[in-house]
């Protein structure tokens, strides 16, 4: 046998959501024709229908497949992403900011915030929302592309979207479709094991189609169908950390403001996400069902809309958690179908997009390497779990206890890696990266200090350096403002560069 005979032929996708379609377009774009690739998805099934927000590294998928921004903006109806809001999260009244990008600009070899930290110690200060050129940018309604000058504040904020994940399945789609994916519908209803081993050897459509592969990709959500119903690989609930297992979700007209980023409001069971497109708004209230009925849920959303609906709300029903292993023989879960955390964070598109990246790092061969399997497991439950325990932190740090769910979190035991770093946060401000870590410093720093868990003391080191910390924090401020003000508005940025047709 050669090498080239042990390469893998033939691929089959099950799904055609966000996940199936972008996995589609990277397998398509990187083999180049050397796999045939075919996708199943089943129109009267359908797909989850949410999942607007993002995160930063969407825009190196979207580059890594030569996809223009303009274009993919104008046809996904998408809007810009500065960070996210969070209001009531802490206490009630309260907000905060996670954004994307720095604190400032780099002027000391201390962090700034360290400074901020020793100037906060010593009187009243601004929030320190207010040092984030994403903030400054966000609350004034203003966005533009960053600059590549490292010097220049405008180079220390990020951005990502807000877009239609089912126009944006669609346009990978034809990506995907003009790169030799073979799309069939159909509903699976059967599916072949490999009597030696129980490795998947074929599919069967409602139609009595066969679909035979060597590789299978389940991207079939929340089913499972490969991943779980056929191949039994467990499910590790994480409900105990992270309760709320539904969401009501319904676009709304556009009523309020443009804002360049996501807003989250915590409620007494959940909370709602304020998501704007160019065409409508996105909102949902993501709750446990242990504390408040449906019915209660869609009311306090409908209560709580800028603008008139524009569907009937859907309900979904999910359990946080992931797959016991997202790769198991020859099958790869990738979307729903390999776990999920709730949208707070707006990881879920990030870790479909992850998956993909590992696995062509990681691509097999017909005899599919053990080592390689067990590498892919072990990369991506290191990075649900960092991701995981970013999530419960919003949940664990609160104030509030006026209601039973806020309680609950409160008082829960959190996993103790989480409790490790935010102990070594309170002592000295020390912000513990892990390898496997999705989000960064300024990450942990926005949500740590947002919701409420102030360092002890700061970096002795900026006690030792002589530096007009004042002065430069004033500085900077100011500096930022002018900046922001120079900019234009979100809603002109899009009407100017990507309108939707
Ligand atoms: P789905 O969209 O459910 O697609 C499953 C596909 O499998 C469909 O095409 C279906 O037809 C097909 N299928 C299933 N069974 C069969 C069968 N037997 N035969 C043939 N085909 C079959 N993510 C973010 O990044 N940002 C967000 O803001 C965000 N918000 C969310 C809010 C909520 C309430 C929820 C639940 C999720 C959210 N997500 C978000 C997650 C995001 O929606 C999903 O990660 C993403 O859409 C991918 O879904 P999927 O493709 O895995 O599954």
């Amino acid at each position: 046998m050669t090498a080239t005979d042990r390469n893998i032929k033939k691929i089959a996708i099950v799904g055609g959501g966000s996940a199936g379609w972008m996995t589609a377009a990277a397998l398509s774009n990187a083999l180049q024709g050397a796999c045939e690739i075919t996708l199943v998805e089943s129109e009267e099934i359908g797909t989850v229908g949410v999942g607007e927000a993002t995160i930063p590294p969407i825009k190196i998928f979207n580059q890594s497949l030569g996809i223009n921004e303009a274009e993919f903006v104008q046809r996904t109806e998408g809007s810009f992403k500065l960070g996210i809001e969070f209001v009531n999260w802490f206490k009630e009244g309260h907000r905060y900011f996670h954004p994307f990008g720095e604190y400032g600009a780099p002027f000391d070899a201390v962090q700034l915030y360290h400074y901020y930290l020793k100037a906060r110690a010593e009187g009243p200060v601004d929030p320190i929302d207010d040092y984030s050129m994403a903030w400054v940018m966000a609350k004034n309604g203003k966005f533009s592309v960053p600059a590549q000058d490292r010097r220049m504040v405008q180079s220390t904020f990020d951005y990502a979207y807000h877009f239609d994940a089912t126009m944006y399945a669609r346009f990978l789609r034809d990506y995907a479709e003009a790169r030799g994916v073979k799309r069939m519908e159909g509903k699976v209803v059967d599916v072949a094991l490999r009597g030696t081993d129980g490795f998947i050897e074929s599919l069967t459509l409602e139609s009595g189609t066969k679909v035979d592969a060597e590789f299978f990709i389940d991207c079939t959500g929340f089913f499972g169908l490969l991943i779980e119903k056929t191949l039994k690989t467990g499910y590790e609930d994480w409900t105990h950390w992270l309760p709320c297992d539904r969401a009501v979700a319904v676009p709304c007209e556009h009523g309020g403001e443009f804002t360049p980023y996501t807003r989250s409001t915590a409620h007494k069971a959940g909370w709602q996400w304020r998501i704007p497109l160019q065409h409508r708004i996105g909102n949902g209230y993501v709750y446990a069902s242990q504390h408040i009925s449906d019915d209660e849920a869609q009311a306090t959303l409908l209560d709580n809309l800028d603008g008139t609906p524009l569907a009937d709300p859907r309900l979904l029903r999910f359990k946080t958690g992931r797959r016991k292993k997202f790769w198991n023989r020859n099958c790869v879960a990738i979307g729903l179908s390999a776990g999920f955390m709730e949208p707070l964070e707006s990881t879920s598109l990030h870790l479909i997009q992850s998956g993909i990246t590992r696995l062509l790092a990681l691509f097999p061969t017909l005899d599919f390497d053990q080592y390689g399997i067990q590498e892919y497991n072990r990369i991506t439950t290191g990075e649900y779990e960092r991701t995981r325990d970013f999530i419960i932190l919003h949940y664990k740090a609160t104030e509030r206890r006026d209601a039973p769910l806020w309680q609950y979190v409160a008082d829960m035991e959190i996993p103790a890696e989480l409790a490790y770093k935010i102990e070594q946060f309170r002592r000295g401000g020390r912000i513990v990266a892990h390898e496997l870590e999705l989000f960064r410093n300024p990450s942990w720093l926005a949500v740590f200090t947002g919701q409420g868990i102030w360092p002890e003391r700061h970096d002795p080191l900026a006690d030792a350096r002589d530096v007009d910390y004042q002065g430069r924090l004033q500085g900077l401020r100011r500096v930022m403002e002018e900046t922001a003000a120079a900019m234009p508005s979100h809603a002109d940025f899009i009407t100017k560069h990507c309108p939707a047709k």
